[in-house]
């Protein structure tokens, strides 16, 4: 379980995150929804430890979320962050080798697994520069997935993709769902959501106003601004 307690930040003073606390269970997908600039993206990179916190605690099966091993939590970022100058295979090899979790032979075979299984085989002697946005996210997820990490973190999956991709995305997400597995994705686009997500957490200003199921969340939001955000995305 990833159990986040009065989880606080602060950017040059101004509070980002106020005070968020919640629980997700191994095996969940839960997304982060509210509209831009509510904290989504600051609320994953303290997850994801990229970001300090300024109080509260974090913890993942019981474990302060700073002792974990570099290779327990996944991000794929928006806009992706390949390694430009890098093949796909030597971006999918490159986290495992440096973290001397697999011989060079061992990651390059599971790279070429993960490749196939996304239908990327024949890319993997490519540049990032000459694959099209959907196959440049299927490499950032493979190169997250190498490492097998419990944390799965998504930042704005599909933005910068074509809207006809969305549907796709979140079949694609949706299929990472296994019981050894927590994944979160942030996004203000609701079809990217609502088919993979168990759970939503809604955030308004840095406060987490709603923490429920997705059933619940989408057939009956506690708060007017959840209500709010939902008509106009389904206008
Ligand atoms: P979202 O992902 O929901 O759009 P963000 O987490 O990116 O929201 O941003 C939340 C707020 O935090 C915004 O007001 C943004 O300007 C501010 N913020 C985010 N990152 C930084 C930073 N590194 N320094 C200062 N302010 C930041
Ligand atoms: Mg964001």
């Amino acid at each position: 379980m990833l159990k986040a307690q009065n989880l606080s930040k602060e950017f040059h003073g101004q509070l980002i995150l106020n005070n968020i606390s919640f629980d997700l269970k191994m095996g969940t997908i839960a997304a982060i929804l509210g509209p831009s600039g509510s904290g989504k993206s600051t609320l994953l990179r303290c997850l994801s430890r990229l970001e300090s916190i300024n109080s509260g605690r974090i913890t993942f099966q019981s474990h302060p979320l700073t002792s974990l091993s570099a290779s327990s939590i996944g991000m794929v970022f928006q806009g992706f962050f390949l390694f430009p100058h890098m093949t796909v295979l030597q971006n999918l090899i490159h986290a495992p080798l440096q973290l001397k979790q697999l011989s060079k032979p061992q990651a390059q075979s599971q790279a070429m697994a993960l490749l196939e299984t996304f239908g990327l085989s024949d890319k993997a002697t490519q540049f990032p520069n000459q694959l099209s946005g959907g196959q440049k996210q299927r490499v950032a997820i493979a190169r997250a997935l190498i490492v097998n990490p419990p944390i799965l973190l998504f930042d704005e999956p599909t933005s910068a993709l074509d809207p006809e991709l969305v549907s796709e995305v979140a079949s694609l997400i949706q299929s990472l769902k296994s019981p050894d597995r927590l994944i979160m994705m942030a996004t203000h686009e609701l079809r990217a959501a609502k088919l993979p997500a168990d759970h939503i957490l809604f955030l308004d200003q840095g406060v987490l106003i709603e923490n429920a199921t997705s059933d619940i969340f989408f057939k009956k939001p506690k708060t007017k601004r959840a209500q709010q955000f939902l008509k106009n995305l389904t206008i």
